[in-house]
């Protein structure tokens, strides 16, 4: 075939009809899901303010430094949004509504944008799912997040995965560990990766998270956090955990686990899956108890987790796992010339409104054309018309799978084909 002179941006996919029925199969579960945890769906601009992801995410972030897509317009920056945590808690505040009372326990579904290095599993344009309950920070909260994304992944019948779990502490438990661990790294500093170095003075637990070779020797004997909890941390990470068990959902503590953003305090989580390949992670997420001030809020903590789709389909094709239903049409109207077509065209209306999905040929084609159509349609019946069908207002229903024909009147059609 002769190579498109356009093509997608790199990264960048298209959803093809044979794809977009098992989306909208994922899309609906995760919508009956939420609706049975009570959850509210939120739908924010795709484009946010440079300055809101900057602020919300982290200057010395990987998407922050690399990754966003951004450009300016006039007067106004614009950055196709990486993720949805910051954009939905700039809503919470914008829209104030905290003043909806409780806690608002809201989710997303939709593209997300990062210019990272295409692979299997990651690419520049993916798609997210995701829940923010903002307003409380009791541990209920943290499981219940936990829960709904275990939930999702277990309808779908992906069990193949693992929940990590651990604690990045409260802003107080924070800095002491901070200090620990810079103490334990100043020896090494000048061994460390040139974005460790950078990363030393400001957010050293990021380093923890590094992938760079140099520094993996000295993560591995790093100090960790979960000895520098103050007790407060370690009462709300100690009940997040035994909640979790009383659910009967299984985890494995990893004090490594720091995650990509620095507004995170306390819970953090990831679950990931060895059917994935190297990149492995399905989802995380984890306590935010800092963002909403830091984006112009009164203090307010929050926890979410957000999960990739498109891994969420590598998964489901390793093991095999099909989401959508056969395409189908209940009927195809095949039609024999000018008369017979006009007719379809008005018939068409009669199915529809009766609940009966129903197509046509629009290329006045051959009636073995047609026939052959409404077999890779897959549709249940034809209805045979021509201009004697017309006549003897009688027409041919053709029962696809069972190779069976009755001539039958309209009326008498639609009623069979509704029931
Ligand atoms: P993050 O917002 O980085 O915590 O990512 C949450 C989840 O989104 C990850 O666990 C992945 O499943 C998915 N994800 C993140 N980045 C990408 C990407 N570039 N392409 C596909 N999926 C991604």
């Amino acid at each position: 075939m002769a190579k498109a002179k356009y093509t997608t941006h790199l990264g960048m996919v298209d959803i093809l009809p044979d794809e977009s029925p098992k989306w909208r199969a994922l899309e609906n579960i995760i919508h009956e899901e939420a609706a049975k945890f009570n959850f509210e769906e939120i739908r924010t601009p795709i484009m946010e303010q440079t300055e809101l992801i900057k602020r919300g995410i982290g200057q010395l972030t990987d998407i922050v430094t690399k990754e966003i897509f951004a450009f300016t317009k006039g007067e106004s920056n614009y950055v196709l949004r990486p993720e949805l945590t910051a954009p939905v808690v700039r809503a919470f505040v914008q829209h104030h509504l905290d003043q909806r009372g409780g806690s608002q326990k809201l989710y997303y579904i939709g593209p997300m944008f990062r210019a990272e290095r295409p692979q299997k599993g990651r690419q520049r344009q993916f798609h997210q799912f995701g829940v923010e309950v903002i307003g409380t920070d009791n541990p209920v909260a943290d499981v219940e997040c936990i829960a709904f994304m275990i939930r999702i992944y277990q309808r779908i019948g992906i069990k193949n995965f693992e929940l990590k779990l651990n604690s990045v502490g409260d802003p107080e438990s924070r800095e002491n560990y901070k200090s620990v661990l810079k103490e334990y790294l100043k020896p090494h500093f000048d061994k460390l990766s040139e974005l460790s170095q950078k990363r030393f003075e400001k957010n050293p637990m990021r380093i923890l998270d590094s992938k760079e070779p140099e520094d993996q020797e000295f993560i591995k004997n790093a100090p960790v956090i979960s000895d520098h909890l103050n007790e407060e941390s370690k009462a709300h990470f100690e009940q997040v955990c035994e909640m979790l068990s009383s659910l009967n959902i299984e985890y494995t503590l990893d004090p490594l686990l720091v995650r990509g953003m620095d507004y995170y305090t306390r819970t953090a989580f990831e679950l990931t899956s060895s059917d994935l390949g190297s990149q492995d992670a399905l989802a995380g997420g984890g306590r935010y108890d800092l963002l909403v001030e830091e984006i112009g809020g009164k203090p307010t903590p929050a926890v979410g987790f957000a999960a990739g789709m498109e891994r969420l389909f590598i998964a489901c094709e390793e093991l095999e796992i099909s989401l959508a239903e056969e395409k189908k049409v209940d009927v195809f109207i095949v039609s024999l010339g000018e008369d017979a077509r006009k007719w379809a065209l008005k018939t068409l209306p009669l199915f529809r409104e009766n609940g009966v999905s129903a197509t046509m040929d629009y290329l006045d084609r051959s009636m073995r054309a047609q026939m052959k159509d409404a077999n890779r349609e897959n549709a249940s019946f034809t209805l045979i018309v021509g201009d004697n069908e017309l006549k003897e207002q009688k027409f041919t229903l053709r029962n696809m799978k069972e190779s069976e024909e009755a001539q039958l009147s309209i009326d008498e059609i639609i009623s069979k084909l509704s029931q």
